[in-house]
């Protein structure tokens, strides 16, 4: 297929056999309304600077692009840089999107705005968002959900939000997104749903990757300028996949980078995944024998989710990406790893690609280069990383 084809197909939300839009007709005309006006505005030159001043203002980008000298000699192989998404406001990447689709909100005249969110740092980064540009703010969580991650939940209260608990089903994340898309298809005339990342029904996975793309179009110009030349690889952890197609996107062009994702051993959605339609869109996840979503692991609750993002999905089919998993031991190792070197706490979510890139970067030879997409800080999963060692040192 030629490159125009390609793209062409991209704009009615396909990725080879993957994305589209496999929802109720009351649901797509909310999706139409937005891809409409999301094509409106992403290329005005009025909401693009207002989107760079608060990336700017706001944010803190852009964000360095750290050469982990440490680290790369400890480890005798490639230079390893990290791009610093844990120094953005907030301490991850999900701020990025967050401010993208609240400015187009805005523009698109909604008052309120609505979230589901599982762990709920979505649903933090939304609030955040909402308290900023001063717009109502509903989040929904299931019920179960909101129990484990109380502090998450006082998070968004403080920030201005309601907090709805689902107890429908199992009272998890599935039946908080059934909720918030029920609340979309009677409102959205005057509601605007945020997605938190590279997934969902078109337009939401191009829309992601716009806002997200930030990050390797700043990483490609930094490295270029540190080291005059492109790196061979760049290396992100995978949940819905926002933070890695963002760090991908500037690269997707350049054949001679290894675009590498990385997913836990317990949620490999592409590794382990097949074809099938999940959430209204098609992509690679995980079914159980009667074909219903297999439940999934992490110990990083950011990667806990069974389907990815179609772009990913379409990459890996066609041979431009490659995908693949880490063990938890690993993970531990890698977050270790980097506090000690570099005095660097990183999430969780990022040290599974961390953790991959200390096995590649000794391979590789001295004057190579990969760069790592660390998206987001460690500080909130200071205690659970406790437990977790507590647990290993135990089991040992
Ligand atoms: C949410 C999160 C992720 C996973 O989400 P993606 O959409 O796959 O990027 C990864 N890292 C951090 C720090 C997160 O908060």
């Amino acid at each position: 297929m030629s490159r125009a084809q390609t793209e062409q197909l991209q704009q009615k939300g396909y990725f080879g056999q993957f994305g589209g839009s496999f929802v109720p007709p009351e649901l797509q005309e909310a999706l139409d309304y937005l891809e409409e006006q999301f094509n409106r505005f992403k290329d005005d030159e009025d909401f693009n600077n207002e989107f760079r001043y608060y990336l700017k203002e706001y944010v803190g980008r852009e964000n360095p692009l750290t050469f982990a000298r440490n680290l790369t000699e400890k480890l005798g192989g490639a230079k390893i840089y990290l791009k610093r998404e844990d120094l953005n406001h907030m301490g991850a990447h999900k701020v990025n999107n967050v401010l993208g689709q609240i400015l187009l909100a805005k523009r698109m005249g909604a008052k309120r705005v609505i979230a589901e969110t599982g762990a709920g740092q979505h649903g933090v980064a939304t609030a955040m968002g909402c308290a900023m540009f001063n717009m109502e703010c509903v989040i929904y969580m299931g019920s179960e959900d909101t129990k484990r991650q109380a502090l998450n939940v006082f998070r968004m209260e403080m920030l201005g939000a309601k907090v709805v608990p689902v107890s429908k089903g199992q009272g998890r994340l599935k039946e908080a997104v059934d909720e918030a898309l029920n609340d979309l298809v009677a409102n959205y005339k005057n509601t605007f749903y945020l997605l938190g990342s590279a997934v969902g029904p078109h337009p939401y996975p191009l829309m992601v990757k716009h806002f997200q793309s930030v990050i390797s179009e700043e990483s490609k110009r930094q490295i270029l300028e540190k080291e005059g030349r492109l790196p061979d690889a760049v290396v992100a952890a995978v949940g819905g996949g926002s933070n890695a197609i963002g760090a991908f996107a500037h690269y997707i062009d350049e054949p001679s980078v290894r675009l590498i994702g990385v997913e836990p051993e317990k949620a490999a959605t592409i590794t382990e995944g097949v074809p099938a339609i999940i959430h209204g869109f098609k992509t690679l996840t995980l079914l159980d024998e009667q074909g219903n979503p297999r439940p999934t692991f992490s110990i990083a609750a950011g990667l806990d989710y069974p389907g990815v993002g179609p772009e990913h999905s379409y990459l890996k089919e066609c041979g431009r990406a490659e995908y693949y998993t880490v063990t938890d031991d690993e993970v531990l190792d890698a977050f270790q790893l980097l506090c000690k070197t570099e005095g660097i706490i990183p999430a969780l979510e990022s040290s599974h690609a961390l953790a991959y890139a200390f096995k590649l970067a000794p391979q590789m030879e001295k004057d190579q280069i990969i760069i790592v997409n660390l998206s987001g800080r460690g500080d909130k999963d200071v205690q659970h990383a406790y437990n977790l060692f507590q647990n290993r040192k135990q089991n040992n």
